[in-house]
Protein backbone atom coordinates (compact mmCIF):
# COMPACT_ATOMS: atom_id res chain seq x y z
CA UNK A 1 0.00 0.00 0.00
CA UNK A 2 1.39 3.16 -1.25
CA UNK A 3 1.71 6.29 1.51
CA UNK A 4 -0.97 8.33 -0.45
CA UNK A 5 -3.00 5.20 0.15
CA UNK A 6 -3.03 5.29 3.93
CA UNK A 7 -4.09 9.32 4.07
CA UNK A 8 -7.30 9.38 5.34
CA UNK A 9 -10.95 10.44 3.12
CA UNK A 10 -11.60 12.93 6.17
CA UNK A 11 -7.73 14.59 6.04
CA UNK A 12 -8.06 14.47 1.91
CA UNK A 13 -11.41 16.15 2.21
CA UNK A 14 -9.92 19.08 4.64
CA UNK A 15 -6.96 19.12 2.21
CA UNK A 16 -9.24 19.61 -0.20
CA UNK A 17 -11.59 22.43 0.82
CA UNK A 18 -8.46 24.71 1.66
CA UNK A 19 -6.86 24.14 -1.89
CA UNK A 20 -10.93 25.19 -3.33
CA UNK A 21 -10.27 28.68 -1.76
CA UNK A 22 -6.87 29.14 -2.81
CA UNK A 23 -5.12 27.56 -0.09
CA UNK A 24 -2.10 25.43 0.57
CA UNK A 25 -2.30 22.32 2.62
CA UNK A 26 0.51 19.89 4.26
CA UNK A 27 0.53 16.94 6.19
CA UNK A 28 3.12 17.13 8.77
CA UNK A 29 5.08 16.34 11.77
CA UNK A 30 4.99 13.26 13.84
CA UNK A 31 2.12 11.66 11.32
CA UNK A 32 4.60 11.68 8.43
CA UNK A 33 7.05 10.62 10.37
CA UNK A 34 4.78 7.63 11.39
CA UNK A 35 3.93 6.95 7.81
CA UNK A 36 6.82 6.48 6.52
CA UNK A 37 7.85 3.89 8.77
CA UNK A 38 4.94 2.17 8.35
CA UNK A 39 3.87 2.64 11.90
CA UNK A 40 0.28 3.19 12.91
CA UNK A 41 -0.63 7.12 12.52
CA UNK A 42 -2.67 8.45 15.74
CA UNK A 43 -2.99 11.92 14.96
CA UNK A 44 -3.41 13.81 11.71
CA UNK A 45 -2.06 17.49 11.72
CA UNK A 46 -2.09 20.05 8.60
CA UNK A 47 -0.65 22.89 8.22
CA UNK A 48 -1.63 25.55 5.64
CA UNK A 49 -1.04 29.34 4.70
CA UNK A 50 -4.23 30.36 5.37
CA UNK A 51 -4.55 33.00 8.46
CA UNK A 52 -6.32 31.95 11.70
CA UNK A 53 -9.20 33.97 10.85
CA UNK A 54 -9.27 32.53 7.23
CA UNK A 55 -9.20 29.20 8.90
CA UNK A 56 -12.25 30.00 11.05
CA UNK A 57 -14.10 31.57 8.11
CA UNK A 58 -12.95 28.02 5.85
CA UNK A 59 -13.94 26.26 8.93
CA UNK A 60 -16.90 28.18 10.21
CA UNK A 61 -17.36 25.19 13.19
CA UNK A 62 -13.83 24.96 13.55
CA UNK A 63 -12.75 24.79 17.51
CA UNK A 64 -10.16 27.60 18.18
CA UNK A 65 -8.56 25.53 20.25
CA UNK A 66 -4.79 27.76 19.87
CA UNK A 67 -6.11 29.81 17.78
CA UNK A 68 -3.29 32.31 19.06
CA UNK A 69 -0.88 29.97 17.88
CA UNK A 70 -2.56 29.28 14.55
CA UNK A 71 -4.10 26.15 15.50
CA UNK A 72 -7.84 25.28 14.96
CA UNK A 73 -9.49 21.92 15.58
CA UNK A 74 -11.71 20.81 12.76
CA UNK A 75 -14.40 17.60 13.98
CA UNK A 76 -14.88 15.00 11.27
CA UNK A 77 -16.86 11.91 11.46
CA UNK A 78 -16.29 12.32 15.46
CA UNK A 79 -12.47 13.01 15.46
CA UNK A 80 -10.29 15.95 15.78
CA UNK A 81 -7.79 17.21 12.96
CA UNK A 82 -5.46 19.82 13.95
CA UNK A 83 -4.74 22.50 11.06
CA UNK A 84 -2.17 24.97 11.62
CA UNK A 85 -1.33 28.32 9.90
CA UNK A 86 2.38 27.81 8.71
CA UNK A 87 4.44 29.57 11.57
CA UNK A 88 8.48 30.45 11.54
CA UNK A 89 11.47 31.04 13.91
CA UNK A 90 10.79 33.19 17.08
CA UNK A 91 12.85 33.80 20.32
CA UNK A 92 12.70 31.84 23.58
CA UNK A 93 13.13 33.43 26.33
CA UNK A 94 11.27 31.47 29.02
CA UNK A 95 12.49 28.02 27.70
CA UNK A 96 9.06 26.46 27.11
CA UNK A 97 6.93 28.95 25.12
CA UNK A 98 7.96 31.06 21.74
CA UNK A 99 8.03 34.87 22.70
CA UNK A 100 5.72 35.19 19.79
CA UNK A 101 3.96 33.59 17.11
CA UNK A 102 4.79 34.81 13.76
CA UNK A 103 2.79 33.70 10.80
CA UNK A 104 4.59 32.65 7.31
CA UNK A 105 3.72 31.20 4.05
CA UNK A 106 6.92 29.46 3.74
CA UNK A 107 6.51 25.96 4.57
CA UNK A 108 10.61 25.46 5.24
CA UNK A 109 10.50 27.73 7.35
CA UNK A 110 7.71 25.95 9.29
CA UNK A 111 9.92 23.02 9.37
CA UNK A 112 13.12 24.59 10.92
CA UNK A 113 11.06 25.10 14.13
CA UNK A 114 10.42 21.77 14.73
CA UNK A 115 12.54 19.63 16.80
CA UNK A 116 14.24 16.89 15.00
CA UNK A 117 15.09 15.74 11.18
CA UNK A 118 12.65 13.00 11.10
CA UNK A 119 9.37 15.33 12.65
CA UNK A 120 10.45 18.55 9.65
CA UNK A 121 8.95 16.68 7.20
CA UNK A 122 5.81 17.93 5.57
CA UNK A 123 3.79 16.06 2.52
CA UNK A 124 1.81 17.36 -0.41
CA UNK A 125 -1.51 14.85 0.00
CA UNK A 126 -2.47 15.80 -3.52
CA UNK A 127 0.93 14.73 -5.13
CA UNK A 128 2.71 12.73 -2.68
CA UNK A 129 5.51 15.46 -3.11
CA UNK A 130 7.60 15.06 0.32
CA UNK A 131 9.14 18.55 1.49
CA UNK A 132 12.38 17.34 3.45
CA UNK A 133 14.99 20.19 3.80
CA UNK A 134 16.53 18.61 6.32
CA UNK A 135 16.82 15.21 5.53
CA UNK A 136 14.54 13.42 7.48
CA UNK A 137 14.40 10.49 5.25
CA UNK A 138 18.46 9.94 5.16
CA UNK A 139 18.28 9.70 9.07
CA UNK A 140 14.80 7.69 8.98
CA UNK A 141 16.15 5.20 7.05
CA UNK A 142 19.37 5.00 9.19
CA UNK A 143 17.35 5.23 12.11
CA UNK A 144 19.30 8.53 13.58
CA UNK A 145 17.20 11.21 15.79
CA UNK A 146 19.36 14.56 14.73
CA UNK A 147 18.49 18.01 15.63
CA UNK A 148 17.30 20.14 13.14
CA UNK A 149 19.74 22.65 13.41
CA UNK A 150 22.11 23.49 16.31
CA UNK A 151 20.67 21.14 18.72
CA UNK A 152 22.94 23.32 21.56
CA UNK A 153 20.68 26.11 20.30
CA UNK A 154 17.44 24.40 20.14
CA UNK A 155 17.49 22.43 23.26
CA UNK A 156 18.48 25.77 25.10
CA UNK A 157 15.18 27.49 23.79
CA UNK A 158 12.56 24.52 24.70
CA UNK A 159 13.53 22.27 27.57
CA UNK A 160 11.00 19.58 26.76
CA UNK A 161 12.88 18.76 23.48
CA UNK A 162 15.79 16.66 25.40
CA UNK A 163 13.06 14.77 26.93
CA UNK A 164 11.23 14.30 24.04
CA UNK A 165 14.51 13.23 22.74
CA UNK A 166 14.88 10.28 25.58
CA UNK A 167 11.41 9.24 24.32
CA UNK A 168 11.36 9.03 20.81
CA UNK A 169 14.73 6.81 21.23
CA UNK A 170 12.28 4.12 23.14
CA UNK A 171 8.97 4.44 21.55
CA UNK A 172 10.71 4.31 17.58
CA UNK A 173 13.76 2.57 18.67
CA UNK A 174 16.12 5.13 17.06
CA UNK A 175 19.74 6.09 18.47
CA UNK A 176 20.59 9.93 19.39
CA UNK A 177 23.13 11.13 16.46
CA UNK A 178 26.09 11.75 18.72
CA UNK A 179 25.98 15.87 18.78
CA UNK A 180 22.63 15.78 18.98
CA UNK A 181 22.84 13.93 22.38
CA UNK A 182 25.90 15.87 23.08
CA UNK A 183 23.82 18.67 23.45
CA UNK A 184 21.72 17.40 26.45
CA UNK A 185 24.02 17.46 29.38
CA UNK A 186 24.71 21.70 28.75
CA UNK A 187 21.44 22.63 28.60
CA UNK A 188 19.87 20.69 31.12
CA UNK A 189 19.19 24.17 32.91
CA UNK A 190 16.17 24.72 30.32
CA UNK A 191 15.18 21.10 30.93
CA UNK A 192 14.42 22.33 34.92
CA UNK A 193 11.84 24.67 33.88
CA UNK A 194 9.69 22.18 32.19
CA UNK A 195 6.69 21.45 34.10
CA UNK A 196 6.55 18.16 35.92
CA UNK A 197 2.68 17.81 34.33
CA UNK A 198 4.80 17.82 30.86
CA UNK A 199 7.67 15.07 31.72
CA UNK A 200 5.01 13.06 33.46
CA UNK A 201 3.39 13.23 30.35
CA UNK A 202 6.40 11.94 28.49
CA UNK A 203 7.30 9.42 30.56
CA UNK A 204 3.60 7.80 30.20
CA UNK A 205 4.38 8.09 26.51
CA UNK A 206 7.82 6.50 27.02
CA UNK A 207 5.52 3.46 28.92
CA UNK A 208 4.35 2.79 25.89
CA UNK A 209 7.37 2.13 23.86
CA UNK A 210 8.58 -1.62 23.65
CA UNK A 211 11.37 -1.25 25.76
CA UNK A 212 10.78 1.99 27.48
CA UNK A 213 14.41 1.36 29.04
CA UNK A 214 15.84 2.74 26.44
CA UNK A 215 14.38 6.06 27.60
CA UNK A 216 15.31 6.11 30.96
CA UNK A 217 19.06 5.23 29.81
CA UNK A 218 19.52 7.87 27.85
CA UNK A 219 17.91 9.47 30.77
CA UNK A 220 20.28 8.89 33.22
CA UNK A 221 23.46 9.09 31.00
CA UNK A 222 22.57 12.57 29.64
CA UNK A 223 21.42 13.78 33.58
CA UNK A 224 17.83 14.20 32.91
CA UNK A 225 16.79 11.90 35.22
CA UNK A 226 19.08 13.50 37.77
CA UNK A 227 16.79 16.44 37.47
CA UNK A 228 13.96 14.42 37.84
CA UNK A 229 13.96 11.37 39.77
CA UNK A 230 17.52 11.72 41.76
CA UNK A 231 16.03 8.55 43.99
CA UNK A 232 16.71 6.19 40.96
CA UNK A 233 20.43 6.89 40.30
CA UNK A 234 21.07 5.30 44.15
CA UNK A 235 20.77 2.19 42.11
CA UNK A 236 23.13 2.48 39.47
CA UNK A 237 25.89 0.01 39.53
CA UNK A 238 24.62 -1.40 43.03
CA UNK A 239 25.22 -5.18 43.13
CA UNK A 240 22.44 -7.53 44.57
CA UNK A 241 22.58 -10.71 45.38
CA UNK A 242 22.89 -14.30 44.73
CA UNK A 243 19.24 -14.76 43.40
CA UNK A 244 19.79 -11.72 41.14
CA UNK A 245 22.09 -11.01 37.62
CA UNK A 246 21.41 -7.30 38.00
CA UNK A 247 22.27 -4.48 40.00
CA UNK A 248 19.42 -2.43 41.24
CA UNK A 249 18.94 0.25 38.46
CA UNK A 250 19.36 -2.70 35.85
CA UNK A 251 16.92 -5.02 37.76
CA UNK A 252 14.27 -2.04 37.62
CA UNK A 253 14.80 -1.40 33.91
CA UNK A 254 13.87 -4.77 32.73
CA UNK A 255 11.09 -5.04 35.31
CA UNK A 256 9.53 -2.61 33.34
CA UNK A 257 10.61 -3.58 30.09
CA UNK A 258 9.10 -6.95 30.97
CA UNK A 259 5.72 -5.51 32.78
CA UNK A 260 2.74 -5.77 30.30
CA UNK A 261 0.89 -3.49 32.26
CA UNK A 262 -1.04 -0.19 31.49
CA UNK A 263 1.52 3.08 31.68
CA UNK A 264 1.03 3.83 35.27
CA UNK A 265 1.58 -0.04 36.36
CA UNK A 266 5.08 0.19 34.63
CA UNK A 267 5.65 3.21 36.39
CA UNK A 268 5.26 1.11 39.23
CA UNK A 269 7.77 -1.49 37.48
CA UNK A 270 9.81 1.41 37.29
CA UNK A 271 9.86 2.33 40.79
CA UNK A 272 9.20 -1.24 42.77
CA UNK A 273 12.74 -1.57 44.28
CA UNK A 274 13.42 2.09 45.08
CA UNK A 275 14.02 1.49 48.62
CA UNK A 276 16.85 -0.92 47.89
CA UNK A 277 19.76 1.30 48.18
CA UNK A 278 18.69 2.68 51.55
CA UNK A 279 18.11 -0.72 53.23
CA UNK A 280 20.73 -2.86 51.82
CA UNK A 281 22.74 -4.57 54.60
CA UNK A 282 25.46 -7.70 54.07
CA UNK A 283 24.83 -10.54 56.22
CA UNK A 284 27.72 -12.72 57.56
CA UNK A 285 25.72 -15.83 58.00
CA UNK A 286 24.78 -15.95 54.55
CA UNK A 287 27.50 -14.02 52.99
CA UNK A 288 25.23 -12.26 50.84
CA UNK A 289 23.83 -8.55 50.68
CA UNK A 290 19.86 -7.83 51.76
CA UNK A 291 17.23 -5.48 51.48
CA UNK A 292 14.92 -6.20 54.52
CA UNK A 293 11.76 -3.61 54.77
CA UNK A 294 12.82 -2.18 50.95
CA UNK A 295 9.17 -2.33 50.46
CA UNK A 296 8.33 -0.24 53.02
CA UNK A 297 11.07 2.21 53.01
CA UNK A 298 10.95 2.03 48.90
CA UNK A 299 6.88 2.76 49.33
CA UNK A 300 7.99 5.84 51.45
CA UNK A 301 10.20 7.20 48.44
CA UNK A 302 8.27 6.67 45.64
CA UNK A 303 4.69 8.22 47.41
CA UNK A 304 7.00 11.51 46.86
CA UNK A 305 7.87 10.95 43.31
CA UNK A 306 4.11 10.76 42.20
CA UNK A 307 3.61 13.69 43.81
CA UNK A 308 6.55 15.48 42.61
CA UNK A 309 5.23 13.90 39.11
CA UNK A 310 1.92 15.35 39.47
CA UNK A 311 0.34 11.54 39.30
CA UNK A 312 -3.74 12.40 40.12
CA UNK A 313 -4.31 10.45 43.56
CA UNK A 314 -5.58 7.59 42.59
CA UNK A 315 -2.32 6.79 40.63
CA UNK A 316 -0.63 7.98 43.20
CA UNK A 317 -2.32 5.57 45.65
CA UNK A 318 -2.05 2.57 43.07
CA UNK A 319 1.95 3.64 42.41
CA UNK A 320 2.91 3.42 46.26
CA UNK A 321 0.43 0.71 47.29
CA UNK A 322 2.43 -1.77 44.25
CA UNK A 323 5.69 -0.40 45.75
CA UNK A 324 5.06 -1.28 49.39
CA UNK A 325 3.12 -4.66 48.37
CA UNK A 326 5.44 -6.08 45.52
CA UNK A 327 7.20 -8.95 47.05
CA UNK A 328 5.55 -11.73 48.38
CA UNK A 329 6.60 -15.69 48.23
CA UNK A 330 3.56 -17.72 47.80
CA UNK A 331 4.29 -21.25 49.09
CA UNK A 332 1.61 -24.52 49.38
CA UNK A 333 1.62 -24.03 52.77
CA UNK A 334 -0.72 -21.03 52.73
CA UNK A 335 -3.60 -21.84 53.99
CA UNK A 336 -7.23 -20.65 52.87
CA UNK A 337 -6.93 -17.99 55.52
CA UNK A 338 -3.09 -16.74 54.61
CA UNK A 339 -4.46 -16.20 51.26
CA UNK A 340 -7.76 -13.78 52.68
CA UNK A 341 -5.21 -11.82 54.84
CA UNK A 342 -3.17 -11.12 51.88
CA UNK A 343 -5.94 -10.18 49.86
CA UNK A 344 -6.91 -7.94 52.58
CA UNK A 345 -3.57 -6.61 52.76
CA UNK A 346 -3.14 -5.34 49.61
CA UNK A 347 -6.32 -4.68 48.51
CA UNK A 348 -8.29 -6.63 46.47
CA UNK A 349 -8.40 -3.86 43.53
CA UNK A 350 -4.45 -4.35 43.57
CA UNK A 351 -4.66 -7.94 43.31
CA UNK A 352 -4.48 -8.18 39.45
CA UNK A 353 -2.06 -5.62 39.21
CA UNK A 354 0.14 -7.64 41.36
CA UNK A 355 0.56 -10.61 39.51
CA UNK A 356 1.81 -8.60 36.47
CA UNK A 357 4.19 -6.89 38.29
CA UNK A 358 5.27 -9.83 39.88
CA UNK A 359 5.56 -11.42 36.83
CA UNK A 360 7.71 -8.45 35.20
CA UNK A 361 9.99 -8.68 38.63
CA UNK A 362 10.32 -12.61 38.60
CA UNK A 363 11.41 -12.32 34.55
CA UNK A 364 14.02 -9.09 35.07
CA UNK A 365 16.10 -11.06 37.48
CA UNK A 366 17.83 -12.10 35.02
CA UNK A 367 18.09 -15.82 36.09
CA UNK A 368 16.06 -18.70 35.50
CA UNK A 369 12.65 -18.03 36.70
CA UNK A 370 10.27 -21.10 36.39
CA UNK A 371 10.09 -21.60 39.99
CA UNK A 372 9.23 -18.13 40.63
CA UNK A 373 5.93 -17.85 37.42
CA UNK A 374 4.94 -21.44 39.00
CA UNK A 375 4.69 -20.26 42.89
CA UNK A 376 3.06 -16.67 41.10
CA UNK A 377 0.72 -19.75 38.70
CA UNK A 378 -0.10 -21.38 42.28
CA UNK A 379 -1.14 -18.20 44.04
CA UNK A 380 -3.50 -16.99 40.83
CA UNK A 381 -5.55 -20.33 41.21
CA UNK A 382 -5.44 -20.10 45.06
CA UNK A 383 -6.94 -16.37 45.41
CA UNK A 384 -9.21 -18.05 42.88
CA UNK A 385 -10.35 -20.20 44.78
CA UNK A 386 -10.93 -17.61 47.92
CA UNK A 387 -12.58 -15.28 45.87
CA UNK A 388 -15.31 -18.30 44.07
CA UNK A 389 -15.86 -19.02 47.47
CA UNK A 390 -17.51 -15.80 48.29
CA UNK A 391 -16.21 -15.10 52.02
CA UNK A 392 -15.48 -11.77 53.13
CA UNK A 393 -12.43 -9.85 52.47
CA UNK A 394 -12.85 -6.06 53.58
CA UNK A 395 -15.16 -4.52 56.26
CA UNK A 396 -17.99 -3.94 53.73
CA UNK A 397 -18.36 -7.51 53.30
CA UNK A 398 -18.75 -7.98 56.81
CA UNK A 399 -22.70 -8.84 57.70
CA UNK A 400 -23.05 -6.22 60.11
CA UNK A 401 -22.03 -2.30 59.96
CA UNK A 402 -21.18 0.48 62.14
CA UNK A 403 -24.45 1.17 62.26
CA UNK A 404 -25.44 -2.32 63.93
CA UNK A 405 -22.34 -2.11 65.90
CA UNK A 406 -23.71 1.24 67.65
CA UNK A 407 -27.14 0.30 68.17
CA UNK A 408 -27.00 -3.52 68.85
CA UNK A 409 -23.55 -3.90 70.45
CA UNK A 410 -23.23 -0.69 72.49
CA UNK A 411 -19.89 0.28 70.71
CA UNK A 412 -19.62 3.54 71.32
CA UNK A 413 -19.85 6.21 68.60
CA UNK A 414 -15.93 7.26 67.35
CA UNK A 415 -12.60 5.41 66.72
CA UNK A 416 -13.70 2.34 68.37
CA UNK A 417 -16.35 1.48 65.40
CA UNK A 418 -13.54 1.58 62.94
CA UNK A 419 -11.29 -0.85 65.51
CA UNK A 420 -13.82 -3.33 66.25
CA UNK A 421 -14.96 -3.83 62.35
CA UNK A 422 -11.26 -4.43 61.40
CA UNK A 423 -10.57 -7.20 64.39
CA UNK A 424 -14.11 -8.89 63.37
CA UNK A 425 -12.97 -8.56 59.62
CA UNK A 426 -9.40 -10.24 60.52
CA UNK A 427 -11.23 -13.09 62.92
CA UNK A 428 -14.18 -13.81 59.51
CA UNK A 429 -10.64 -14.23 57.35
CA UNK A 430 -9.88 -16.85 59.61
CA UNK A 431 -13.10 -18.22 59.94
CA UNK A 432 -15.65 -17.37 57.42
CA UNK A 433 -18.18 -19.19 59.44
CA UNK A 434 -17.98 -16.14 61.55
CA UNK A 435 -20.05 -13.84 59.33
CA UNK A 436 -23.45 -14.07 60.61
CA UNK A 437 -24.99 -10.90 62.28
CA UNK A 438 -26.10 -12.82 65.65
CA UNK A 439 -22.37 -14.90 65.76
CA UNK A 440 -20.76 -11.18 65.01
CA UNK A 441 -22.89 -9.12 67.33
CA UNK A 442 -21.87 -11.22 70.18
CA UNK A 443 -18.14 -11.01 69.55
CA UNK A 444 -18.75 -7.19 69.15
CA UNK A 445 -20.17 -7.02 72.44
CA UNK A 446 -16.89 -8.58 74.07
CA UNK A 447 -14.84 -6.81 72.27
CA UNK A 448 -16.65 -3.61 73.41
CA UNK A 449 -17.04 -4.71 76.94
CA UNK A 450 -13.41 -5.75 77.12
P1 LIG B 1 3.61 11.85 19.15
O1 LIG B 1 2.34 12.40 18.61
O2 LIG B 1 3.89 10.45 18.86
O3 LIG B 1 3.78 12.21 20.58
P2 LIG B 1 4.78 13.89 17.55
O4 LIG B 1 6.14 14.09 16.97
O5 LIG B 1 3.63 13.85 16.61
O6 LIG B 1 4.83 12.59 18.42
P3 LIG B 1 3.40 16.07 18.75
O7 LIG B 1 3.52 16.61 20.13
O8 LIG B 1 2.12 15.50 18.26
O9 LIG B 1 4.57 15.01 18.61
O10 LIG B 1 3.88 17.25 17.79
C1 LIG B 1 3.66 17.26 16.41
C2 LIG B 1 4.86 17.88 15.72
O11 LIG B 1 5.11 19.21 16.22
C3 LIG B 1 6.17 17.16 15.92
O12 LIG B 1 6.33 16.08 15.06
C4 LIG B 1 7.18 18.26 15.68
O13 LIG B 1 7.33 18.51 14.30
C5 LIG B 1 6.50 19.45 16.30
N1 LIG B 1 6.84 19.63 17.72
C6 LIG B 1 6.17 19.12 18.80
N2 LIG B 1 6.74 19.51 19.94
C7 LIG B 1 7.81 20.27 19.61
C8 LIG B 1 8.79 20.98 20.36
N3 LIG B 1 8.79 20.95 21.70
N4 LIG B 1 9.72 21.69 19.66
C9 LIG B 1 9.71 21.71 18.33
N5 LIG B 1 8.82 21.08 17.57
C10 LIG B 1 7.87 20.36 18.19
MG1 LIG C 1 1.53 13.76 17.15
Amino acid sequence: MSMLDRIPKEVEGLARRLEERGKRAWIVGGCVRDLLLGREVSDWDLCTDALPAELMKIFPRAIPTGIAHGTVTVMVSGKGYEITTLRGETTYSDGRRPDAVHFTDDIVADLARRDFTINAIALDPKSGVLIDPFDGQRDLAARTLRAVGDPRERFSEDGLRVLRAARFVATLEVELEPQTRAAIAPTLDTYRKVSMERVRDEWLKAMKAKRPSRAFDVMRETGILGITCPELLEGYGMEQNRWHAYDVWRHGMECMDACTGDPVLRVAALLHDVGKPRSRAFSEKTQDYTFYDHERIGAEIADPIAARLKFSNDERARIVDLVKHHLFHYTDEWSDAAVRRWIRRVGPNRVEDLYLLNEADVRGKGRDFTADLQALEALKAHVKKVREAGDALSVRELKINGHDLMRDAGVPAGPAIGRVLNQLLEEVLADPSLNERERLLSRARELASS
